[in-house]
């Protein structure tokens, strides 16, 4: 067993540890070591925690951390890339819950009941705020998951005057904390009961108001409520390093909520308030032009003629696994001379980074990714590209289409370049569920069927 004083340095030891652990995923060269960092990090933070003083049953506790280490490790193995956005999202769930376990196990507590004066009445809204916070996650964080599964339609939940109807719900938990932290005993258990349906009905209601297309900030949105539930937790258990963490985690959350906003050129608001004012208007463009089929070979000998070439990808080559052999064809087109990049788009695939991380797993050099910016200039200047399992990102309808849900999204604006190749399966639609009229543009050429069996065959090809 550890002493107080131990206990203290070792929590400001695993802190310093979490904050070089996220400085370090900064960047992909340092991603790993910060992984590292926070792998330590958390270690010393359980022993000191458990080890530490006024903690009894470690038996119990040492049974449920195995069998959760072996669920844990199951399911981390077992996960596959396409899937980690969900996990994502369910993990965030069991901060929310926990939130309100702490919270209810809080309140019950006699020691909550033993307080007097300020400090009863600090613990009480402690509790209060924690367990709403916690609720909301909870339950936004199921929904999220569910529509990043599939398993709820992508499509945003709109009625009239929900945000009237979320308001008056906030409001009444107001009420509802005021006549809480009131009552005496654990009278206050009934309010308290009330108040996380209520919070539990608001998370359901904020995330299904809000459309696929900005699911990303969604997902870095509940990061953020679970930094900020499990602060929460830290206050209501007196735990200074949950209440570091949860505030790293809840800010660096919504930081990212903030550069992922800009990127799709959302307000941060209209999303967090689940979509206010983000409405489409009028009808969506009717799409002439017809979509025409391309064949491998005929790709290989644009491959072959082209300078330049950039490379587009998308969720579908996450999906298809090809970013190994994509890797393998941008270098034999940059040993045959041609200059290759790659365009990334900030919300390609299903999670912020997601390409990035694709494109790391296959040694792809880092000097030849760029972002969407960077890239967008280049284009009318570029020979070919390949759109290789993407779609929403690169929808022409999001600059010109007002009535499309994606309007106003900055997109890759590969029909700029001579040739365009896209690389799907079929004719359907992506995230978002819209069309998508860069398939009828002249330039378009469609090389339907799965991105890395169609990567292999032009590899085949080109060494041929
Ligand atoms: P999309 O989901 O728009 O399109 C992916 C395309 O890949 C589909 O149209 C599909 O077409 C194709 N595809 C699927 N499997 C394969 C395969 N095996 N081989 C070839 N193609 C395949 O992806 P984008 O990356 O273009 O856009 C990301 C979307 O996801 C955006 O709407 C974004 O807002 C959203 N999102 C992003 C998150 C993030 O953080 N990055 C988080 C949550 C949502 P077909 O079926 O015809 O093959």
């Amino acid at each position: 067993m550890i002493s107080v004083s131990i206990q203290i340095a070792s929590y400001l030891f695993a802190s310093i540890l979490f904050i070089l652990s996220l400085g370090g995923l900064s960047s992909q060269e340092s991603a790993k070591r910060g992984v590292w960092y926070g792998i330590a990090g958390m270690i010393i933070a359980i022993l000191s925690t458990v080890l530490g003083p006024n903690i009894s049953g470690h038996i119990y506790i040492v049974i449920a951390i195995a069998i959760a280490s072996v669920i844990g490790i199951l399911v981390a193995r077992k996960v596959e890339m396409t899937s980690m956005p969900q996990l994502v999202a369910i993990l965030h769930s069991f901060v929310g819950l926990a939130a309100v376990l702490v919270g209810f196990g809080s309140y019950l507590d006699p020691h909550t009941h033993q307080l007097t004066g300020a400090a009863h009445s600090i613990h009480l809204v402690e509790i209060f705020i924690g367990v709403f916070i916690g609720a909301i996650t909870f339950t936004g964080s199921i929904i999220a998951w569910g529509k990043l599964e599939g398993r709820i339609r992508s499509k945003p939940l709109l009625y009239p005057g929900r945000h009237m109807v979320n308001i008056l719900l906030v409001i009444v938990c107001i009420i509802l904390g005021a006549v809480f932290a009131m009552a005496t005993g654990t009278g206050g258990m009934v309010y308290l009961i009330i108040m996380t349906a209520i919070a539990s009905f608001i998370g359901v209601m904020l995330v299904m108001a809000i459309g696929g297309a900005d699911m990303p900030v969604v997902v870095s949105m509940l990061n953020s409520y679970s930094g900020w539930a499990a602060a929460a937790a830290g206050f209501m258990l007196g735990n200074d390093l949950l209440i570091v963490t949860g505030a790293l985690v809840g800010s660096s959350g919504a930081i990212l909520s903030i550069i992922m906003c800009e990127a799709m050129n959302r307000s941060f608001f209209s999303v967090i308030f689940g979509g206010f004012g983000n409405t489409p208007t009028g009808t969506t463009k009717e799409i002439t032009g017809e979509a025409t089929a391309i064949q491998h070979d005929e790709v290989t000998e644009l491959l072959q003629n082209a300078k330049s070439v950039v490379i587009v990808p998308g969720y579908g080559m996450a999906v298809a696994k090809a970013q190994f052999p994509v890797y393998d064809m941008v270098d034999t087109l940059r040993k045959a001379g041609k200059e290759v990049r790659f365009g990334i788009h900030p919300v390609a695939g299903r999670l912020p980074g997601h390409m990035n991380v694709l494109l790391a797993e296959a040694n792809v050099p880092y000097d030849i990714v760029l972002e969407m910016e960077e890239i967008n200039d280049d284009l009318p200047e570029t020979d070919v590209v390949l759109v290789i399992g993407a779609n929403d990102i690169v929808n022409p309808g999001a600059e010109d289409d007002p009535a499309s849900p994606i309007y106003g999204m900055p997109v890759i604006q590969v029909w700029n370049a001579k040739d365009v190749i896209v690389m799907k399966r079929s004719m359907a639609t992506g995230y978002a569920g819209v069309q998508n009229p860069l398939f009828f543009k002249d330039n378009t050429h469609m090389l339907y069927g799965d991105a890395k069996a169609s990567v292999d065959k032009i590899n085949g090809y080109l060494k041929a």
